[in-house]
């Protein structure tokens, strides 16, 4: 028996208890500050994910994973980012709420920088959702711009327990590959939010592609196949016309045992990332300026200082973000 308890008896989401940013009063930011400036961003999407999932099943994977290593470590979370971006064959499937990528990314800029200036300097996305490519780019747009110190992480959640993702025939606990919907998602989201969940509703699909040869990979690109799923256009169909039930696979053989050491090893990993950022950059503490920008230390003494404290706002930098 691990040290983690879950599922955890109702979500933080709406809970007056120190987990969520915007839960919290001006006085109790000021005195989280004053012990823990990380703070972690859940990211997802709103998609269909079949008759007996929800439609924010990338939101609460994200979410639920988030608010138990922030109790464990003092860290603090945001609302979630509820809206995202999608690969091109998730177009049209009714639920899918999509942002285009430009919009999305500045949107994550701004998230990012507001974040900065209330002093949260530290900040790690979470991703639930398939837009591992994109994300990135908001974590480097933002820097290029303002060129501050900051520790910004974007963190798939799938990506450090790659291997707890895998199918039996390559040494994991599924009886199919990791994807959208299916099997592995469905097992991870009853392990954390099993009352959202409507498993009697489970419709199964067997998800096929155009060119032989296994050449892309699948949810996650846990099997680090030559091309990510991103990679590749052409190779397969798209979802209203190929997988109309919002899944690819069988999330009927979903359970949630399967799913109980994968998400311990990634609440393992995520605890290990927060200790390794906080241990060598303690409370207040920031990369070094002069290895890290070659904006005058004046400039960058100012909006590190902040406009409540005598210097100045991040956007006196640059706006918009
Ligand atoms: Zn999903």
């Amino acid at each position: 028996m691990g040290k983690w308890n879950f599922p955890a008896k109702g979500a933080h989401l709406d809970r007056v208890d120190g987990v969520y940013f915007q839960n919290m009063t001006g006085h109790e930011v000021e005195e989280r500050l004053q012990k823990n400036d990380l703070l972690i961003i859940p990211v997802g999407s709103t998609e269909s994910h079949g008759a007996a999932q929800p439609y924010g099943e990338d939101v609460f994977l994200a979410a639920r994973l988030a608010e138990l290593v922030a109790v464990e470590t003092g860290c603090t979370v945001t609302q979630p980012v509820w809206y995202g971006s999608h690969p091109q064959n998730q177009l049209g499937m009714p639920g899918n709420i999509i942002i285009p990528e430009d919009v999305f990314v500045a949107y994550l800029r701004a998230i990012i920088a507001g974040f900065w200036n209330a002093g949260f300097r530290k900040q790690i996305l979470i991703n639930g959702h398939g837009q591992e490519e994109v994300i990135p780019l908001a974590l480097h747009g933002f820097t290029k711009r303002y060129q501050v110190p900051a520790v910004l992480v974007s963190l798939h959640w799938w990506t450090p327990i790659h291997t707890h993702l895998f199918d039996k025939e390559h040494g994991g606990p599924f009886e199919t590959p990791f994807r959208h919907a299916d099997e592995a998602e469905a097992s991870y989201s009853l392990a954390l939010f099993p009352e959202m969940m409507q498993m009697e509703h489970a419709v199964d699909n067997k998800p096929g592609g155009f060119i032989p040869g296994d050449h892309v990979d699948k949810g996650g690109d846990v099997y680090h196949k030559p091309l990510r799923g991103h990679e590749a256009v052409g190779f397969g169909g798209i979802a209203p016309i190929t997988y109309p039930e919002g899944v690819l696979g069988k999330p009927s053989l979903a359970d949630p045992e399967k799913a109980r050491p994968g998400v311990e090893a990634f609440l393992d990993y995520l605890t290990r990332l927060i200790n390794d950022i906080m241990t060598t950059f303690p409370v207040g503490k920031l990369p070094p300026m002069d290895k890290v920008t070659q904006r005058s230390a004046d400039e960058i003494d100012r909006v590190v200082k902040g406009p409540l404290q005598g210097g100045q706002h991040i956007y006196t930098l640059a706006y918009p973000p």
